[in-house]
């Protein structure tokens, strides 16, 4: 099994530090903390599947529940070499946080599957797929729990997912998994969800600390679905892109990037190198470039105790899943940046699977407008919420973040009771 390389670059060992820190903000009882700071359930699998050239490859997968207090086990899969499980559980309980920090009825779940989806043919990634979700049926469904995309897996993937255990059930149920097709049950404006949430946040604080983002400029790392459309979307307010970056490295360019030509490029290159019109920069160089926005949109831990003390940034919008370390945290708060953190920055994604879940349930779908205007509204409340608890109690966004979602998963779990 892969294992992070250090402790301060564990994300589940990062989660407990702040989970402990707004649990003492909130004064919250040794026995729900106790709860809080362990998963409900896990489960890992071994998984032969048979390769294109006959042999079998045995892939190691894992499904984490985190909480169900709120709801059922909501969160992606993630399809990646360096994919362990304590990735996927500190990402489950990242989704416990953000689904309650956005109020929506989910608990927090997540998946992994150790495999490079980019090295896989489309054939070996269906049969991966459709064995990993078959070795964990037991753990899901539409009141149970309830998968999604994350890195290195799309509608696709989703529509494999959907297939899979709807013929297993012998029913047609895609609200067993968000993020399909729309020909499928998919919701309009999932695809853009997160991006446009990241955007909605960022555009929030430059009001809130008097910006304009017509004067902004921004770096984005990762150029998948939450980079690209974050670049995008940012676009739209004004903010000049000068960088963005794949796993490969970045492309930079002072006077902004024509953002359209990138993403033909990609489109048709799958990799950024080689774009004409802007000069190489490396994924660690990108994160230090003086502008005024910073969106990590790609991996966990790439803004660290090394690192913090050299981001020049005046707001990190934080749409990947854990790219700060909890030792970043306390350099750049001292810095006075404004981080607006993952549970907030990127919740855009899981509130349109939520709607897509509950149109599914209804059979009864609605328009790009609706979907639009109602995360919107979750969002911009949602960080009004933040902001005000960290005014209110004198914490970092990322703190008050954490202390509005475990306060309202600490009042389900008492609410519960203990059962025994
Ligand atoms: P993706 O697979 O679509 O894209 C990932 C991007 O990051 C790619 O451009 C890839 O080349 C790049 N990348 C991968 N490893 C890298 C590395 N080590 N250094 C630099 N770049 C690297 O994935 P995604 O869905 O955009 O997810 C990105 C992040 O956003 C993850 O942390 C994920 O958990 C989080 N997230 C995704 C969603 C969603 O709706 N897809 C929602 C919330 C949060």
């Amino acid at each position: 099994m892969n294992q992070p390389v250090s402790s301060e670059e564990n994300p589940f060992q990062a989660m407990q530090a702040r989970l402990d820190l707004a649990a003492a903000r909130l004064g919250l009882e040794p026995n729900v903390i106790a709860i809080l700071r362990t998963c409900e359930r896990e489960i890992t699998i071994s998984m032969p599947v048979v390769m294109d050239d006959g042999s079998v490859n045995v892939f190691e997968g894992y499904r984490v529940q985190h909480s169900t207090s709120r709801g059922p086990a909501k969160g992606g899969i993630r399809y990646a070499p360096n994919v362990n499980r304590d990735e996927v559980r500190a990402l489950a309980a990242w989704m416990t946080w953000k689904c309650a920090v956005v109020n929506v009825p989910f608990g927090g779940g997540k998946g992994g599957v150790i495999c490079d989806p980019f090295k896989l043919s489309k054939g070996e990634l269906e049969r991966v797929t459709r064995r990993y979700v078959s070795g964990i049926m037991d753990l899901l469904g539409p009141d149970r729990d309830v998968p999604a995309p994350d890195m290195g897996t799309d509608g696709q993937v989703m529509a494999w997912f959907m297939d899979t255990y709807s013929m297993h059930q012998r029913s047609y149920l895609p609200a067993v998994v968000t993020g399909k097709p729309i020909s499928l049950g998919g919701s309009l404006g999932r695809i853009e969800a997160t991006g446009r949430g990241v955007m909605l946040v960022t555009r929030e604080a430059l009001k809130h600390l008097g910006m304009k983002a017509k004067d902004c400029t921004a770096a984005v790392q990762g150029a998948g679905n939450v980079g690209m459309i974050s670049a995008l979307q940012l676009a739209t307010l004004g903010v000049k892109i000068v960088a963005i970056s794949d796993m490969h490295g970045g492309i930079h360019n002072p006077k902004g990037l024509d953002l359209e030509a990138v993403k033909a490029h990609l489109q048709k290159h799958k990799r950024l190198d080689g774009f004409e019109g802007a000069s190489k920069i490396s994924n660690g160089d990108l994160l230090e470039l003086p502008v005024d926005i910073l969106v990590p949109a790609a991996t966990e831990n790439v803004i660290t105790s090394r690192n913090a003390g050299n981001i020049k940034a005046k707001i990190i919008t934080e749409g990947a899943n854990g790219p700060c370390t909890a030792n970043a945290d306390k350099i750049l708060d001292q810095k006075g940046i404004f981080v607006i953190p993952d549970i907030l920055a990127n919740a855009g994604g899981v509130t349109v699977s939520y709607f897509e879940w509950v149109q599914d349930r209804q059979m009864f779908f609605w328009t790009q407008e609706e979907v639009e205007q109602r995360m919107e509204r979750i969002m911009v409340d949602s960080f009004a919420s933040v902001v005000d608890m960290a005014r209110r109690f004198q914490v970092s966004n990322r703190i008050a973040a954490y202390m509005l979602g475990v306060n309202r998963v600490a009042e389900t779990t008492r609410q519960r009771g203990i059962y025994a």
